[in-house]
């Protein structure tokens, strides 16, 4: 059995520099995270291992003096809202979610009703929104009745937003109000283009693909939605004690993907494992 990973995939950048900056010893050892760091259960385990301490929501009791604020993201008054209760504020924002904070200001200031397409109970949107009182969250196409009497709108997108959904909503909507002025920026981010990409190409050449990420990981569901999309047999794993031989009988090619939390360690042990349970060894 031919075992092939998808030319992208795994940790991207601002979740590595987030775990790393998470575990510098002087800042783990009196850390609570606001947050899932990291959608991926060995990395989480690694950071309780280290002694930081997690709350879903800064509402938590934090104990700590060290509060860290993860990737996905913020309101700068959640962030002022921790330092005035004394904590050390460590921002482990993605600078590409920075970008899509700023993209949304530059937005607000110019006049245009900010428009986010994206998963409205995600915390990267929670934390673009905040801190705005006027503004629209498009979830997929049923929601565009949303923008009913709207005269200019700016959109930009969850950076782990598929950009063909996105280009579709952006279609429906000058279709729907030819009127509306439309500002589009996009802000889908790099590491998850590259990964969808990396997905769709090796989905035409597999039989099965395995898809690793934590069960609650956004981008992770947007690579299982490709899979499905090209009607590609996918499984979602967390660990290589996950994979079943049985999915494997009679398959010639198997494709590996793995979502932005998770780390290449476990790519490797899956990868390992998947050797050993191949058909023909
Ligand atoms: S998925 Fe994109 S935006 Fe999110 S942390 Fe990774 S690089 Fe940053």
């Amino acid at each position: 059995m031919r075992i092939t990973r998808a030319r992208a995939l795994g940790t991207c950048f601002g979740v590595r520099d987030a775990i790393d900056a998470a575990l510098t010893p002087e800042i783990s050892s009196d850390l609570t995270i606001v947050g899932q760091l990291v959608h991926n259960p060995q990395t989480v385990q690694r950071l309780h291992d280290a002694g930081v301490k997690m709350v879903s929501s800064s509402d938590d009791e934090i104990t700590t003096r060290n509060v860290m604020i993860t990737a996905h993201g913020a309101p700068a008054s959640l962030k002022q809202k921790l330092s005035d209760q004394g904590h050390i504020v460590y921002d482990a924002t993605c600078p590409l979610v920075l970008r899509v904070h700023q993209a949304v200001r530059r937005l607000v200031k110019e006049g245009w009703h900010p428009v986010v397409i994206g998963q409205r109970e995600h915390v990267e949107v929670r934390g673009i929104v905040g801190d705005l009182t006027d503004f629209t969250v498009l979830g997929n196409l049923a929601d565009l009745h949303l923008l009913e009497g709207r005269a200019r709108i700016g959109i930009v997108c969850q950076t782990t937003y598929r950009i063909r959904q996105a280009k579709e909503i952006l279609e429906q909507i000058g279709q729907r109000f030819p009127e509306m002025e439309v500002e589009f920026i996009d802000t889908v981010c790099k590491p998850t283009k590259d990964r969808q990409n990396a997905v769709d190409e090796l989905s035409d050449q597999v039989d099965v693909m395995i898809v690793v990420g934590g069960t609650n990981s956004s981008n992770t569901h947007k690579l299982l939605n490709v899979c499905k999309e090209k009607e590609v047999t996918a499984y979602q794993i967390e660990n290589a004690e996950q994979l079943e031989a049985r999915w494997f009988e009679g398959v010639e090619h198997v494709g590996i993907t793995a979502g932005t939390s998770t780390p290449h360690d476990v790519i490797d042990l899956i990868h390992a494992r998947l050797i050993q349970i191949s058909p023909s060894s």
